[in-house]
């Protein structure tokens, strides 16, 4: 599954860090409020993603250092990473998910309903949605088959795939007719 990995994620920490700079250079004209709601999000994002990274590097792969950007493109090299190669991957997805989210609000749908795992249904200062599901194919904005839709919990990480993500939505869809 998952086309994008680990190489991805610096690109797209760069973007982040451009979502985050308008704000730190002070102030656009315009569209300010969202602007800056925008950037406050990329920079929770930027600050989750580099201690998480730092904290499961330490924990797994310690001897390798560097900054989070080298640290996470650096999961995507076997030899360095051996056993922990495939969780790696499945830790920068996430970041992924957090990434283009700020990014591309739009890309990601929030059913209306409590996780089937957590039983939360908001989290968060923002009270935001814990379910993100993502439909649409970063890259060319298609929509995906069923086999390739992805959903998870933002508050508990349970993450669903395919027929799954499809059989809880009906289940959404049931208990609120
Ligand atoms: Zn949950």
């Amino acid at each position: 599954m998952g086309p994008k990995g680990p190489i991805s994620v610096p690109a797209l920490l760069d973007q982040l860090a451009e979502a985050v700079k308008p704000s730190l250079g002070g102030g656009t004209a315009g569209s300010a409020g969202i602007r800056i709601l925008i950037d406050s999000k990329a920079f929770g994002v930027q600050k989750k993603i580099g201690q998480r990274a730092r904290a499961r590097q330490a924990e797994l792969i310690p001897r390798f250092a560097g900054t989070v950007r080298e640290v996470i493109a650096s999961w995507a090299i076997e030899p360095i990473n051996g056993e922990w190669q495939e969780y790696l991957t499945l830790e920068t997805a996430q970041y992924i998910g957090w990434i283009e989210e700020v990014l591309d609000p739009e890309r990601l749908y929030h059913p209306n309903a409590p996780c089937p795992s957590c039983g939360q249904q908001f989290y968060g200062e923002d009270r935001d949605k814990t379910l993100a599901v993502r439909y649409l194919d970063p890259e060319t904005g298609e929509r995906l088959h069923i086999s390739q839709l992805a959903m998870w919990c933002q508050a508990c990480a349970a993450e669903w795939a395919g027929d799954e993500v499809l059989a809880i939505a009906q289940a959404i869809a049931n208990s609120t007719k």
